[in-house]
């Protein structure tokens, strides 16, 4: 994006990981979501240029999580129009991507990373990637995708792609929808219908964790409003975590997803109440307080962020006096 687009707006939206970015450290909320707007244009100021380009520093993990991701989109958008995959050549697409990834990254100047050309921070840090942890971590992509065809819900929708909804596979553009009774921006990784009910279903890299309760019951309340479901249609969420072949089944009440719509207009009531605009976000950097933890070694913003620039350095001095 060369220049700034006068029609572009920076929409003030719900999400958990918003809220989650606000109760860790407002700072990193305002670095993530106000202070680089506008910053892909060469005029604009040096710093607002700078925590732009932060923004897309990444991770080794989330970023793996996207290549898999991508490529199991691309395969049920293939098995839609009646292509088998080859296990092994899809496992081979997603090991040479990342592979790829990690060539440019190292030697990408920071001035050119966007939401495209993203870099992981430890080579802006300096501290690339072992040639063994590249390995290893190409080896744990085949660990993944191996896991995702292992699983016989994966079997029988790419044999039967006909229960899909296309529309609800993975889209990359999603507009602010209200489903959930606030602005926001939400997607699904994949959505089918079998004889008793709606399934949604998730890819995960990770662990299970308890804050996929939440994640599901928001799938439950998007995918019930936006396919207008009758409140007796069940709708089931499935966890599929790749690596350890295990599924987290969910289906809630009425009750559950009432409680969850009440905690998500709160959280929206809060992120709303940082901004000086209710539906545009926008306000001032001295309102954002830094809250300096173990957690900001992995935030991109640690290099422009005076507070932990200012206990790192205690720190280097506390250590040279000893
Ligand atoms: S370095 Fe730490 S204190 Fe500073 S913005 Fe990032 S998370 Fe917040």
């Amino acid at each position: 994006m060369d220049s700034i687009n006068n029609d572009l707006k920076n929409d003030l939206t719900w999400s958990s990981a918003r809220y989650s970015t606000l109760l860790r450290c407002e700072k990193k909320y305002y670095f993530q979501h106000i202070g680089g707007w506008g910053g892909w244009d060469k005029s604009a100021p040096d710093l607002t240029q700078e925590i732009y380009h932060r923004k897309y520093l990444t991770a080794v993990h989330p970023e793996i999580g996207l290549l898999v991701h991508d490529r199991i989109a691309c395969i049920f958008d293939r098995a839609l129009t009646g292509h088998s995959p080859n296990v092994a050549d899809e496992i081979r697409k997603a090991q040479n991507a990342f592979v790829t990834f990690i060539r440019r990254s190292v030697v990408r100047p920071l001035d050119a990373v966007t939401r495209k050309s993203r870099k992981l921070l430890r080579d802006e840090l300096g501290q690339p990637l072992t040639d063994q942890a590249v390995a290893a971590l190409t080896e744990h992509i085949e660990v993944l995708l191996k896991g995702f065809f292992a699983f016989a819900d994966v079997k029988a929708l790419l044999e039967h792609p006909e229960d899909l909804i296309p529309q609800l596979l993975d889209p990359q553009n999603f507009a602010i929808g209200h489903e959930l009774g606030v602005p926001a921006r939400l997607r699904t990784d994949i959505v089918w219908v079998t004889e008793d009910s709606v399934v949604v279903g998730d890819w995960k890299g990770g662990r299970p964790s308890p804050s996929h309760r939440d994640q599901a019951l928001t799938y439950d309340l998007y995918v019930r409003a936006l396919l207008q479901l009758p409140p007796e249609e069940t709708v089931e969420v499935r966890f599929y975590y790749l690596g350890e072949q295990k599924i987290a089944t969910f289906r809630f009440t009425d009750e559950e997803r009432e409680l969850h719509k009440w905690q998500i207009g709160e959280e929206w009531e809060t992120i709303k109440s940082y901004s000086q605009s209710p539906t545009i976000n926008i306000a001032p950097p001295e309102k954002f307080r830094a809250r300096v933890t173990k957690s900001c070694a992995e935030c991109s913003f640690q290099s422009i962020c005076p507070e932990f620039i200012r206990q790192h350095r205690n720190q280097v001095v506390v250590e040279a006096e000893l």
